[in-house]
């Protein structure tokens, strides 16, 4: 007998799904036979990404939408749709984010860059969770696809979020703090729901994000050499990692900082 797909007929949103961990995960999800709300604030890249999507697994239904997840009406209406469209919400991957190039230390970081560090990376993620909470609530058991109540929603926060990063980016390891700490307080308030919240922690993944960031062979080069495995990590590794998290094999997995870093959190010394 062929093997369940892991995540046959669940929906799913993904925010920032235009590019690196999201458009990897939309590929995964679709692989394991979910149907995928893609989301981010280029609404080029995740129409691109619904399109690639849908034509390299037909028994899948993308669509892509416009969502800055900064914006509480954005988020609410692309939960709202995904109801209507799909009729529930099994999976909910705040995954959107920023590192702003101008980002900094305690003295050299301007307000400006702190506020729209927090409203991207802790409020969108609250709304994400907010929303989806109201609509998992809705969600009735359909015994002939093998679906339950309740869901699954993760959060990405990162690795920094654990361990003090040398180089200054305090907005951001700031707004990953905030995304670990209020990720274990909704999956213990919502337990009882059937709904479990868990933060992926990646480590530093080969991803626009980080590469535009590390624009210097010195920035590279100083983040390289902590690495016990000798590279960054690939996007499609958080992606399988979210797989997980997402599907019912991870049914008594909550409130966890789930760590994808290649051991990274656990070393201190790599080379000579
Ligand atoms: P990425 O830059 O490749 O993708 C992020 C996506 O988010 C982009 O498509 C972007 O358009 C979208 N986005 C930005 N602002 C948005 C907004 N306001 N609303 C909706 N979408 C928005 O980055 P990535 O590396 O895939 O990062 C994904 C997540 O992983 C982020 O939360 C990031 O902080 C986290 N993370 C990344 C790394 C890394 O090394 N790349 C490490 C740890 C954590």
């Amino acid at each position: 007998m062929a093997a369940r797909l892991r995540l046959a007929h669940k929906v799913c949103i993904i925010t920032g799904a235009g590019s690196g961990i999201g458009l990897e995960t939309a590929l995964q999800f679709a692989a394991e036979g979910a149907h995928v709300m893609l989301t981010d604030i280029n609404e080029a890249a995740v129409l691109k990404a619904a399109e690639l999507v849908n034509s390299s697994f037909p028994n899948c239904k993308a669509n892509g939408i416009k969502c800055d997840v900064s914006k509480e009406l954005d988020v609410k209406t692309v939960v709202e749709k995904t109801f209507e469209t799909y009729g529930r919400l099994d999976v909910m991957f705040n995954n959107a984010g920023i590192m702003h190039g101008d980002d900094d230390d305690a003295v050299n970081t301007e307000e400006r860059i702190w506020d729209l560090t927090q409203a991207i990376n802790v409020k969108g993620v609250w709304y994400g969770c907010k929303h989806a909470i109201i609509a998992m609530r809705k969600n009735k058991p359909n015994p002939e696809l093998g679906l339950g109540i309740g869901g699954s929603i993760i959060n990405v926060a990162s690795f920094v979020a654990i361990l003090g990063a040398a180089t200054p980016q305090l907005a951001y390891t700031a707004s990953k703090g905030a995304v670990l700490a209020m990720t274990r307080e909704l999956a213990m308030v919502h337990a009882r729901e059937g709904l479990r919240f868990n933060a992926l922690c990646p480590g530093p993944i080969r991803t626009p994000l980080l590469m535009d960031f590390l624009n210097t062979p010195e920035k590279l080069g100083r983040r390289m050499i902590h690495n016990p495995m000798g590279r960054f990590g690939e996007a499609v590794e958080q992606a399988k990692a979210v797989v997980f998290l997402a599907s019912d094999d991870s049914s008594y997995i909550n409130g966890t900082d789930f760590l994808v870093d290649g051991g990274l959190h656990a070393c201190y010394v790599t080379s000579e």
